[in-house]
């Protein structure tokens, strides 16, 4: 039977200690605040950062609506037994029309018409769960995303040794004068403006509850 958990997932920064969300099945994920990449393997791993036990309570004795937060220093976690809603209607989808999208390979259809669309489980994702069968409303790994995306309007800030205007672009940190050279490094305000913090947001993961409780018994 597949089930549907709606998963908030943030971890602790290693380089700064401030919650990075985690948003979809990515990769890794960069620190807004001190740009720390953090690679989602290993230490970091899938199945540390939603761990197996999380599947086995939700397949064997969580209700619908119900939550779990398991407790970890370093990630913050919350899931919750719901389907995904239509985002037409609102409606929540069953496990009736998840199973139909996977068998056809169509998006989860409402009977109102409104669909949502299945996205595929990458395969480090699938290494550590291979029950998990696609997600609904994830974020989605764009190697070419730089993380650059400057918000609002220029910003004049001024050299701190000889006052000239800097060229604060906000794609480097540590801004050179063009007159004296010399190296001012962005204040944390000024720099999170420049690099809004994304926010944790809920995402979807359908998996298959009978084939978790299955691995158990083998
Ligand atoms: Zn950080
Ligand atoms: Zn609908
Ligand atoms: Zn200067």
């Amino acid at each position: 039977m597949i089930l549907s958990l709606e998963v908030r997932l943030s971890l602790s920064c290693e380089g700064c200690d401030s919650g990075v969300p985690v948003n979809g099945p990515v990769p890794q994920v960069k620190c807004a605040r001190c740009m720390e990449v953090t690679q989602l393997s290993g230490e970091h791993g899938w199945n540390k950062l939603l761990p197996g036990s999380l599947f086995v309570s939700a397949a064997r004795s969580l209700k619908p609506g119900e939550t779990l937060r398991p407790e970890n220093k370093r990630v913050n976690l919350s899931a919750t037994l719901r389907f995904p809603p239509c985002p037409t209607c609102g409606e929540a989808h069953d496990t009736r029309r998840a199973k139909l999208a996977l068998v056809k390979g169509t998006p989860l259809t409402c009977k109102c018409g409104g669909q949502s669309v299945l996205q595929p489980v990458p395969s480090a994702f699938q290494a550590c769960h291979p029950s998990v069968r696609g997600f609904v409303d994830a974020e989605v790994y764009e190697a070419a995303d730089t993380g650059a995306a400057v918000s609002g309007g220029p910003v004049v800030m001024q050299c701190m040794k000889c006052q000239a205007t800097l060229p604060v672009d906000g794609t480097k940190r540590l801004v050179e004068c063009s007159y004296c050279t010399a190296r001012n490094y962005l204040p944390d305000d000024l720099w999170l403006a420049l690099h809004p913090a994304p926010k944790r947001e809920s995402w979807f993961v359908l998996f298959d509850g009978g084939e978790v409780l299955d691995g158990l018994q083998r």
